[in-house]
Parts: C-alpha cells; sequence; structure tokens
C-alpha cells in the first residue's frame, strides 16, 4: 500500500486522480495496562501496517466515501454527514467524526470530496484500525485544504472523533502512537499532559501478534468496572487520579485499603513504575531487562488486575518457555483480545507456529500469527 497504488484504486472508483493521499498506522500497546486513564504513562509501538487514505475535493458539496473494506461507496450530502451513519454505511463515521471533530479545534471543514480508503491492517484485531482510518483522514482532510495544525493537533482531532462522534471513550494511546510513531522507535506518551517522546528501539528484536479472536461476553461492562475500581481507590488513598501515588506510600496505606482495591491500584501504581524502568531498560540497551518487565506485566494483569483470561494466561506462558522470546503479554485491554511477545532471531515462523498449535490443541481454535516491525507515523505521501 503505497502512494501510487492509493492513487490507482482511487482513480478506479473515481475515474480521476486525488489530490492528496495520506497514510496512518496501527499500533501496539507496548507496555502501560489501564495507565492511561489513571493520569499515567504508556509505551506504544506504531506498526508497518496502516490505513491509507486518497481525496480529491468536489465543488457540488457532495461527499463520497468508498473503502475497500466494504468495496462499496456511499454517497451522503453534506446535511446527512452531520448524523451517525448505521449499517454498512457505518465505517464512515470515523472520517465524519474526524469532520465534526475539526471546528473544534479552530479548523476549517472540506465541503465535497471523493474520498478513498484501503488498509492492509486487521480489524478489531486491537492494532487500532480506528485510530489508522482517524488520522489517515484528518490529514487528508486538513491537506486538501491548505491547513497545517501541529502534531498534537491531528492526535486530539482523532480521539475527538472517536470519543464523541464514534462513541468509544478511549485515551490517548491510540492516536498518540499512530501520530508520533517512528519506524526503530517506541512512542511514550505521559497521559497527564499529554506530552510525547519517542524512545529508540534496540536492533533485533521483533513483535508477534498472536490474535486469540475471543472476547469475554462482559467486556464492556468488566472496563467500566475497573475504571470504577481504579477511581475508589484513588478516592481511598485521597488523591485524584492513582498516578499521584507511588509504591511505596501505596504499600504503607495497604491495610486501610480494600482487598480488592488494593490490588487494582497495585496494578496500575506498579505498571506506571514498570513503563519507566522499561524506558531506562531500552536506554541502556538492556533487551532482557525490557523482556522482563513485559511478563511481569502481564503477571500483574493475570494475578492482580483480573483482564487476563486462560487463553491468553496460555499462550503468554508458552511464549516465555520458547527459545528466542524476551518476553510476552497481553496487549490492550484485556479479557480476550491479543498477546504480544518480544522476540530475537532464535525465534521465528516456525517457534510460532508450535506455539499457534499448542494453543490450537488446548482451545480447540487457531490464533492469526501476526509477525509485525515498527513503522513510521501518520504522514502525507
Ligand atoms: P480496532 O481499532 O482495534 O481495529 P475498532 O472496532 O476500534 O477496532 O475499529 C474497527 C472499525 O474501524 C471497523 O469496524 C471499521 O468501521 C473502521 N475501519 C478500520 N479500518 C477501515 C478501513 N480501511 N476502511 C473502512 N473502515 C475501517
Ligand atoms: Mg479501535
Amino acid at each position: 500500500m503505497n502512494k501510487a497504488s492509493l492513487a490507482a484504486q482511487f482513480q478506479k472508483v473515481f475515474g480521476r486522480q486525488p489530490d492528496i493521499v495520506t497514510r496512518a498506522p496501527g499500533r501496539i500497546e507496548f507496555i502501560g495496562n489501564h495507565t492511561d486513564y489513571n493520569g499515567g504513562t504508556v509505551l506504544g509501538a506504531s506498526i508497518d501496517r496502516g490505513v491509507g487514505v486518497a481525496l480529491a475535493r468536489r465543488t457540488d458539496g457532495e461527499r463520497n466515501f468508498h473503502s475497500s473494506y466494504t468495496g462499496k461507496t456511499v454517497r451522503l450530502t453534506a446535511a446527512d454527514a452531520q448524523v451517525k451513519q448505521t449499517g454498512e454505511a457505518s465505517w464512515t463515521n470515523y472520517p465524519l467524526g474526524v469532520l465534526a471533530a475539526l471546528p473544534h479545534f479552530g479548523l476549517g471543514v472540506i465541503e465535497g470530496f471523493d474520498y478513498f480508503a484501503d488498509s492492509d491492517l486487521p480489524t478489531g484485531a486491537g492494532l487500532s484500525s480506528s485510530a489508522a482510518i482517524e488520522l489517515a483522514s484528518a490529514l487528508a482532510f486538513l491537506g486538501a485544504t491548505g491547513q497545517t495544525p501541529d502534531r498534537e493537533t491531528v492526535v486530539k482531532v482523532g480521539k475527538h472523533a472517536e470519543n464523541h462522534f464514534v462513541g468509544v471513550p478511549c485515551g490517548i494511546l491510540d492516536q498518540g502512537v499512530s501520530g508520533f510513531g517512528k519506524a526503530g522507535h517506541l512512542v511514550f506518551i505521559d497521559c497527564a499532559g499529554p506530552r510525547f517522546a519517542t524512545v529508540p528501539m534496540p536492533s533485533g528484536a521483533d513483535f508477534w501478534i498472536f490474535n486469540t479472536h475471543t472476547k469475554h461476553a462482559l467486556v464492556d461492562g468488566l472496563y467500566a468496572a475497573r475504571h470504577r475500581e481504579c477511581m475508589a481507590a484513588a478516592h481511598t488513598l485521597g488523591v485524584k487520579l492513582l498516578v499521584e501515588v507511588s509504591v511505596d506510600k501505596l504499600r504503607a496505606a495497604e491495610s486501610g485499603v480494600e482487598a480488592t482495591a488494593f490490588k487494582r491500584a497495585r496494578h496500575v501504581v506498579e505498571e506506571i513504575a514498570r513503563v519507566d524502568g522499561t524506558v531506562q531498560a531500552l536506554r541502556a540497551g538492556d533487551i532482557g531487562k525490557v523482556g522482563a518487565l513485559l511478563t511481569a506485566s502481564h503477571r500483574s494483569s493475570q494475578h492482580l488486575f483480573e483482564n487476563s483470561t486462560p487463553e491468553l494466561d496460555f499462550l503468554v506462558d508458552a511464549l516465555v518457555a520458547s527459545a528466542g522470546v524476551y518476553g510476552a503479554r497481553l496487549t490492550g485491554g484485556g479479557f480476550g483480545g491479543a498477546v504480544m511477545a518480544l522476540a530475537g532471531a532464535g525465534f521465528g515462523a516456525a517457534q510460532a507456529e508450535a506455539v499457534a498449535a499448542a494453543y490450537a490443541a488446548r482451545f480447540g481454535a487457531r490464533p492469526d500469527i501476526l509477525p509485525m516491525r515498527t513503522g513510521d507515523g501518520a504522514a502525507v505521501l
């Protein structure tokens, strides 16, 4: 998926050349589990797969959306485009949400256009195809109207679209990593600012994603319950957000906090410390330490935050027992979804296959194996 192929596909659908072509990557949550809404820090990786958008202006006000995702064109008038779409057209809520977000940041909205999106990113695999389509769309709409806001604003436009138009209360991780990503680097986000930075990835370490396609039936409710538990724990500890509590302070307060609330708080507070530890280990080039912190993050999810599942635990156990694996953890919100492993040259397709086969023997279904590399952040091509 490059500029030429996106322009060629656009030409096929709309019979002319696009004015602008953009691309934004998906992301992996590297470490920093449920830390975002607690005001903490997180590390993510932008990957070498994403969503591309090609766009040309129209003078008649019509807004035509086509995605290889459905293979169909959705034609909307300016009035239609103010309303949330349903059914087969519901994917257009991502670009429509971006258009609805722009005025909130003092940015102008493009009137008519032909829009084409293509992707080499699986959707719903925890790799945030939604943030990718939001950022690629935002850069296309902005570029076609000659607007060049700073990167942080583009990231916030994408998040606003997802929170307010699509209606998913995600934190800043997904859009922040897609927007600030850089090949060979991880993106560090201090969610309280937010503040963004990149940290070099040591060479010789690759990401492997194992997508289980499992999803806890109550995942939304469980996510909301963890959010509530964290806020209640913070309240008991006399702070607004758990980021304000140090590991030592939390330990000293243990007797005054109800047991479950304490476990949730301990996961978040120690996870924030693990993010800091990971940044230091990356700077020191200590990949073994990085891997140990990833696995420690998973064990904390498993035993303290209780957002893992038997499927995810099985994959982590099998992966950390494999030669060449530095560490493994669930990636994303948990309660199903995917596991990420960080592995060196000793771990390849044959080893990944053995893990998938063991999983299939135990659970009767195969996980998808997705080898990933880091890739550059959202850009006009
Ligand atoms: P994730 O972000 O983990 O991939 P989400 O459910 O948040 O999963 O977002 C997936 C949705 O984003 C899809 O159902 C679709 O509506 C939209 N989407 C993602 N990529 C594309 C694309 N290339 N074309 C059209 N819609 C897309
Ligand atoms: Mg998403």
